[in-house]
């Protein structure tokens, strides 16, 4: 036997069982993102580096250390996409939709490429959905953004999720916050871990972020939060985003340390949290990016958007719901002329709208019936000399296992009486 190739690291397969749970998802999510009026883009996996790069920016993790970038044979860097809002924002600039659409509320599906240490909920090849309301800088969007995350989940039975919200400011609070910190931190580098130590040179705010027990007592001590370096239009925009959150009943909790790790957020930010995910706790997160679309080479507009991971997701469900559409029918014969006569019934039963399969592999009755069950068939038709001889086929009901002589010639008509209403 010839040596076996397996998949990369960081990457697996999705079998039938979960794919199929998986489409379940996301046909939830577009029901749902079809009552918040999104439609649906798709734009490639591929990208030129740069737009990453742009983005993100220099300093982030994500551009520092997992992108999957490579040459082309034009020896042009192209790089596996890390997200998609950058996409998306490239899509809506360079497709027009900025002209046509104006605002744009648009929501994606896919496979994202990132070069981390695969542990459990976090691979190289991971999945999200997520959505970019481009073209508003109204508060009730971060909150209507917000709300449609938490119909989400809900519709994927997700239940005990934990909302943080926080707001980063403008960009000029942004920086304000920036040289905040950095003078605070300034006299405690030497009690931060290495990883910090890198991020208050290259992109303080990361220091937030910071999982590190140590890191996070120098920062609450000297730090008390976002809060205090909002401009008034920054201060009065986040209480609108609160308040409307409230008339909506959603829950949520303030989060004053939660910044995102890429440059492009502005003003809300918020992540979702569940504790069956450990670690590794979020399921999603998102918030407003008032300065991409014009970092990109648009007029200014104001956006906001989330992503929420799929494997995440899954691990976080309350219970996998119930996966029917299991075969309609299993088509088990016994000698040549029954096999002939099965064979076409199959096809014609395909036509009648009925599912339907037959064996391939020349197994024994008992192994026809096994595989039956295994499809998860609620009748098996069986076929053998009686049959043929006298015309009919025995019709079993798996559940029930009782079984009774249809005649051949009203089979197609008994079918559709049982499957077809
Ligand atoms: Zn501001
Ligand atoms: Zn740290």
């Amino acid at each position: 036997m010839k040596e076996r190739l397996k998949s990369l690291r960081g990457t697996r397969d999705l079998l039938p069982k979960e794919a199929k749970l998986w489409t379940i998802l996301e046909d939830k999510a577009r029901a749902v993102f079809n009552h918040f009026a999104y439609s649906e883009i798709r734009t490639p996996v591929i990208e030129e580096s740069s737009l990453f790069v742009r983005s993100l920016g220099q300093g982030t993790d994500i551009v520092e250390k997992q992108m999957f970038t490579f040459l082309d044979r034009g020896e042009r860097s192209i790089t596996l996409r890390p997200e998609a809002t950058a996409s998306v924002v490239r899509a809506y600039l360079e497709d027009n939709l900025e002209n046509e659409m104006g605002f744009a509320k648009l929501f994606y599906m896919g496979p994202m490429f990132r070069a981390e240490r695969p542990q459990a909920g976090r691979m190289r090849q991971f999945h999200q959905i997520g959505v970019e309301a481009i073209g508003s800088y109204s508060p009730y969007l971060d909150a209507e953004v917000i709300a449609l995350l938490a119909s989400l989940l809900d519709s994927f039975n997700i239940r005990n999720y934990e909302i943080k919200i926080n707001s980063l400011g403008c960009a000029k609070d942004k920086e304000a916050l920036a040289n905040g910190l950095r003078r605070a931190l300034g006299g405690r580098i030497k009690d931060l871990c290495d990883d910090c130590k890198v991020r208050y040179e290259k992109n303080i705010l990361r220091v937030l972020d910071c999982k590190n027990d140590a890191c996070n007592n120098v920062i609450k001590n000297i730090f008390k939060g976002t809060g205090e370096y909002l401009c008034t239009d920054c201060l009065t925009h986040f209480a609108t985003v609160k308040k409307s959150l409230d008339g909506l009943k959603i829950n949520y909790k303030e989060e004053p340390y939660l910044v995102r790790g890429l440059d492009y957020y502005t003003k809300t930010t918020f992540e979702v949290v569940h504790k069956k995910l450990g670690a590794q706790d979020a399921i999603g997160a998102g918030g407003r990016y008032d300065n991409l679309v014009s970092d990109l080479g648009g007029q200014p507009k104001g956006a906001c958007g989330f992503a929420i991971g799929m494997e995440r997701s899954v691990m976080a469900l309350q219970d996998i719901p119930e996966l029917d559409g299991g075969l309609n029918i299993y088509i088990a014969t016994m000698g040549e002329e029954a096999y002939k006569l099965g064979f076409s019934l199959a096809m014609a039963l395909r036509e009648q709208g009925i599912s339907a399969e037959v064996d391939f592999e020349g197994k024994s009755l008992k192994a026809q019936m096994r595989t039956a069950d295994r499809l998860g068939a609620r009748y098996t038709a069986i076929i053998g000399d009686d049959e043929i001889k006298n015309h009919t086929i025995t019709l079993r009901n798996m559940s029930t296992k009782e079984q009774s002589a249809v005649p051949e010639r009203s089979f197609a008509s008994e079918m559709e009486r049982i499957f077809i209403k």
